[in-house]
């Protein structure tokens, strides 16, 4: 009944009219015929790498194109890595003259391996992402729509920029924002200029829905909000679903991937890949072994179009696992769990318990007044101690909170077996009210070890 009712993913049109345009029986809508699609774009690319990119031709010495002869033989090919992507070495990627080149973005990560990564885009691939977010925002926006996008927006062929392109393409008014900086200021801009929908981090729209009076103010205004950027607590989802009384959406996508990778229809139920120009995969994080469906595991990405700097099996870092249920859209493009963890948050504490920052997400974000979830991991010997500091609204009572926080750690199960064991230490959670909205870096566990 409720599944009628929802569109399908705009994303399916676009991408079955781009595999009909490349391929003979292009007429039908199966995954067969996007897998049949896929498996050749993967093997021109792999005749585009070994002839054109340094890197690749040296890393595919032993490979064949020609003996790749179906999806699963992808497997045997080799990975790449974020090491590879680094520094001058990134140049080695590319399969174009430097002249055409359009944009190379240094991305500086957060931790403390060197040298920044280096990510290479053509014309025509900065245009392939501003189509994703064409077809994409087509899901969830509506006619008359005011989109405040509260992302980077000082380059028109950044992530903020292309989006900005991308809703003027479909004719609504768009709000090139930039990263929140003062709430007072974003929600007198959105009662102002009428803004419908928010596209932003998640701990960004979390501060702006959870500061002062803002949530009364903006209740039931916004017609959706679409978190991208960094992974998506569901806490922070039912939050702001809850505060704004608008459906949420979760994108997902990275640098590497030509910032867009899937985003979820109106039925908010996984994340619809970019199928056409993205084949992904699931596999053991420890061994590189595929993962069968529905089972949790690093993603892991080969760019189909990409002209500037292809990527072959790009091992990103994430966890994630594919939905193994239909859609209630009724699309039949493969969709990723919207819960999408990044693996060094995650860690294993030394009574064997895995535990991260997702876990301490979802225990805290449903407080009243928590803007931000931090948390540091220190090990010495046989012992771990865990330190949580919430990032506060002003208006919150840090006490009061403190309170309620130790109360939730310690019914963790998790914690309360390595408390008891003498394994863990759990330090006072320090609660900061704090004025000053969180950067737009990725949120991470930090780590030290005490030998
Ligand atoms: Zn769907």
């Amino acid at each position: 009944m409720i599944s009628a009712m929802i569109p399908k993913t705009p994303l399916e049109d676009w991408i079955f009219s781009d595999i009909a345009a490349a391929s003979e029986d292009g007429g039908r809508r199966t995954r067969s015929c996007i897998e049949s699609y896929q498996f050749q774009k993967i093997r021109d690319t792999l005749e585009k790498v070994c002839a054109a990119s340094p890197f690749y031709r040296k890393r595919m010495a032993r490979v064949v194109p020609a003996d790749f002869r179906s999806l699963a033989d992808i497997s045997l090919l080799p990975f790449t890595t974020a090491a590879d992507i680094r520094g001058d070495h990134a140049l080695q990627f590319l399969c174009v003259s430097q002249s055409d080149v359009e944009r190379c973005v240094t991305l500086q990560t957060s931790g403390t391996t060197g040298q920044a990564k280096r990510i290479f885009f053509s014309r025509e691939d900065l245009e392939r992402t501003e189509a994703f977010f064409h077809y994409g925002m087509s899901a969830l926006v509506h006619d008359g729509d005011r989109v405040m996008i509260l992302l980077p927006c000082d380059r028109p062929d950044g992530a903020g920029g292309l989006l900005g392109k991308a809703l003027e393409r479909m004719g609504l008014k768009s709000l090139p924002y930039g990263p929140l900086k003062d709430v007072r200021d974003a929600v007198d801009v959105i009662l102002q200029r009428d803004v419908t929908c928010l596209v932003g981090a998640p701990i960004h729209v979390l501060a702006i829905a959870r500061s002062g009076d803002s949530a009364a103010l903006l209740r039931s205004r916004l017609s959706g909000v679409l978190l991208t950027t960094d992974y998506v607590p569901r806490a922070v989802v039912d939050v702001l679903e809850r505060e704004l009384n608008c459906p949420v959406y979760t994108h997902y996508g990275m640098t590497e991937m030509g910032w867009g990778g899937g985003v979820e229809c109106r039925a908010r139920q996984g994340c619809h890949l970019r199928e056409a120009d993205l084949y992904i995969e699931i596999v053991n994080p420890e061994t590189g072994f595929p993962a069968p469906d529905g089972v949790w595991g690093e993603i892991v990405v080969t760019t189909l179009t990409r002209v500037a700097a292809p990527l072959i099996r790009y091992r990103t870092g994430d966890i994630s696992r594919f939905l193994t249920t239909d859609c209630p859209c009724g699309a039949v493009l493969k969709r990723l769990d919207h819960r999408i963890y990044r693996l060094e948050n995650m860690a294993c504490l030394r009574s064997g318990a895995l535990t991260g920052l997702p876990l301490l997400d979802e225990a805290f974000f449903p407080l009243p007044g928590v803007m931000d979830v931090q948390a540091t991991l220190t090990t010495q010997l046989n012992r771990d101690c865990l330190a949580v500091s919430l990032m506060l609204v002003p208006e919150t009572d840090p006490d009061r909170t403190a309170q309620a926080a130790v109360q939730i750690l310690m019914n963790i199960p998790e914690f309360r077996v390595a408390v008891d064991a003498g394994m863990l230490t759990l330090a006072p959670v320090r609660c900061i009210c704090c004025s000053s909205i969180p950067t737009m870096q990725k949120r991470c566990l930090k780590r030290s070890i005490i030998s």
